[in-house]
């Protein structure tokens, strides 16, 4: 199965999806970290998007659909995808669908973390000390939740519409929604 998952930065979607991964046998594709790993290895698309990343905005579509076309034409992740971070534009929810069709897969299920602005500073600033991502400050943060709600709302809208959204409260503890997201994906696994 092929999974999607939303939440503003700060709701824990890393957390999940690496537990959905562990759990499910599935690949974690991150745009997020496809992306800081290129400006980590000081590639030249690297150079050219750490500025757009350290500031909040999104980085090109077309960037991003080049880094997922390599995912999602492999053989050995066929079906087996969580989809962490993409799409957040409708431009790239339908870049989805046509390269899903290409390549015979299509989305199962769409989980959406639902977490408050204040939560999200909260985190933010207690993953700071830990990982020390450049773009994690409250100021950042709130550009980025901004970000996010006014890019994925209407993604978001475009999954409801084909009954494919879940909604999970993301203010709960990691246990939690670990079960409560478990319970979603057994029950269309069937
Ligand atoms: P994330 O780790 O998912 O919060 O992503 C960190 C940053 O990478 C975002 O703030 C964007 O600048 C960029 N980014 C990640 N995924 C995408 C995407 N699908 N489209 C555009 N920019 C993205």
């Amino acid at each position: 199965m092929n999974i999607i998952i939303f939440g503003p930065p700060g709701a824990g979607k890393g957390t999940q999806s690496k537990f959905i991964v562990n759990k499910f046998n599935l690949y974690q594709l991150s745009t997020g970290d496809l992306l800081r790993n290129e400006i980590k290895n000081k590639t030249k698309l690297g150079s050219e998007i750490s500025s757009i990343i350290n500031s909040g905005d999104l980085v090109s579509d077309k960037i991003v659909s080049n880094l997922i076309e390599k995912f999602v034409s492999n053989d050995n992740y066929k079906n087996k995808i969580i989809f962490d971070g993409y799409p957040r534009t409708i431009n790239q929810a339908k870049n989805l669908d046509d390269l899903l069709n290409k390549y015979k897969q299509k989305i199962d299920i769409v989980l959406k973390l639902s977490v408050s602005l204040e939560t999200v500073k909260k985190r933010i600033l207690e993953r700071k000390s830990q990982e020390q991502r450049a773009d994690d400050n409250e100021e950042i943060a709130i550009k980025r939740y901004q970000t996010y709600e006014k890019s994925s709302e209407p993604v978001i809208d475009y999954y409801k519409q084909s009954n494919l959204l879940k909604v999970v409260n993301g203010e709960s503890g990691i246990a939690e929604i670990n079960t409560e997201i478990s319970g979603l994906i057994d029950a269309i696994k069937g």
